[in-house]
């Protein structure tokens, strides 16, 4: 049952609960394209061997992914939700493709190196091989199912840079339009900060607000909060650029009016902390209200979230059987 829909394949790595940076970075474009496009949703479990000695938990991890896309609303009747090492193709190609990369392209790769650099500084004493090659599977899961658009945050866009070079050098060298060369496509907000005003919020830096956080938690964490550091009373004037509370106010509170008087009110030391807060954890909460609603309803049926996994992992195998066949064809090397 091949769509002639074009097709999309994105995804994320099994390492904990789906946050609001997912949201903004990726999660919405999703929603937003899977009535036009065929969609193939990954979960990478493949890509956590920087966390091999939590393995035993990646069971439960697959199952949260699937609970938190539910709960988004990526519908599992338009969209195949993909268990990347339940579809052996991908290994197949991956090893394939590795013989098209660059040992030198890969250590260039910026966010491989910055990721490898954090690992190093966190003090584990080995970086997997497997985690220094994973960009080399994330090009494969993306041409296996010959994707036209990859949406995702801006960390990934030299992962898709790379699937480009590796899609055109295949092309090119086999003489063959194998693979489309795709497309990325960055979020609203392409790199949402963290609640410590790191960067990036990140599940392995824990400096999450998660979609599946209840009201209480999501109002302490908006009150733990980094401001603006140079202020030190609600009088004293402040900054709203690169303030992370308006950062969220900006990407999540549809009150505009409120926003930008809590903004004007900022700048000349006329509004405290404590009420910029209140109004982002009150705005955050009535966002994530109907995304907990369906995330509860999809908890007392996992009969669903198991079919939704199972269907959409057969699916993937079907495409990525035709396309291998493709690939060992224009390679010659379907042997017999
Ligand atoms: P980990 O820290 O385990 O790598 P992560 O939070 O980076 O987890 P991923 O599963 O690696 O999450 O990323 C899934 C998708 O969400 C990717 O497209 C990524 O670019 C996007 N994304 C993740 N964090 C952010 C963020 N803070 N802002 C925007 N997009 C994000
Ligand atoms: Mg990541």
């Amino acid at each position: 049952m091949t769509s002639e829909r074009k097709r999309i394949l994105t995804g994320v790595r099994p390492t904990g609960a789906l946050h609001l940076g997912h949201y903004v970075g990726a999660l919405e474009n999703w929603i937003r394209l899977q009535e036009e496009y065929e969609c193939y949703f990954l979960i990478a479990d493949y890509q956590v061997s920087d966390h091999a000695d939590q393995i035993r938990d990646l069971h439960r991890q697959v199952h949260e992914v699937a609970l938190d896309w539910l709960a988004v609303g990526l519908d599992p009747e338009r969209s195949h939700y993909v268990i990347e090492s339940m579809v052996p193709e991908h290994a197949e190609l991956t090893t394939w493709l590795s013989w098209f990369v660059g040992l030198g392209r890969l250590q260039r790769n910026p966010t491989l190196k910055s990721e490898m650099a954090d690992l190093e500084a966190a003090g584990s004493d080995a970086i997997p091989v497997a985690f220094f090659t994973y960009p080399i599977m994330q090009v494969a899961n993306i041409l296996l199912p010959k994707a036209h658009l990859v949406p995702t945050g801006e960390d990934q866009a030299p992962h898709i840079e790379m699937t480009r070079e590796v899609a055109r050098r295949f092309n090119r060298l086999f003489e063959r339009e194998v693979f489309p060369i795709p497309d990325g496509l960055v979020g609203r907000v392409p790199r949402l900060v963290g609640l410590d005003g790191n960067a990036k919020m990140s599940k392995s830096i824990g400096n999450t607000i998660d979609l599946k956080d209840d009201a209480e938690t999501v109002t302490q964490k908006v009150r733990g909060m980094f401001t603006d550091p140079t202020r030190l009373r609600a009088t004293d004037p402040g900054h709203v650029e690169g303030n992370p509370v308006f950062m969220y106010h900006d990407a999540f509170n549809p009150n505009v009016d409120e926003v930008n008087d809590l903004k004007e009110r900022y700048l000349v030391g006329k509004v405290g902390d404590v009420e910029v807060k209140t109004k982002l954890a009150a705005a955050l909460n009535a966002f994530l209200d109907p995304i907990r609603e369906r995330r509860a309803h999809f908890e007392s049926h996992p009969a669903l979230v198991r079919e939704a996994l199972a269907a959409g992992t057969d699916q993937a195998r079907a495409v990525g059987r035709e396309t291998m066949a493709e690939v060992r064809s224009a390679m010659q090397v379907d042997y017999l």
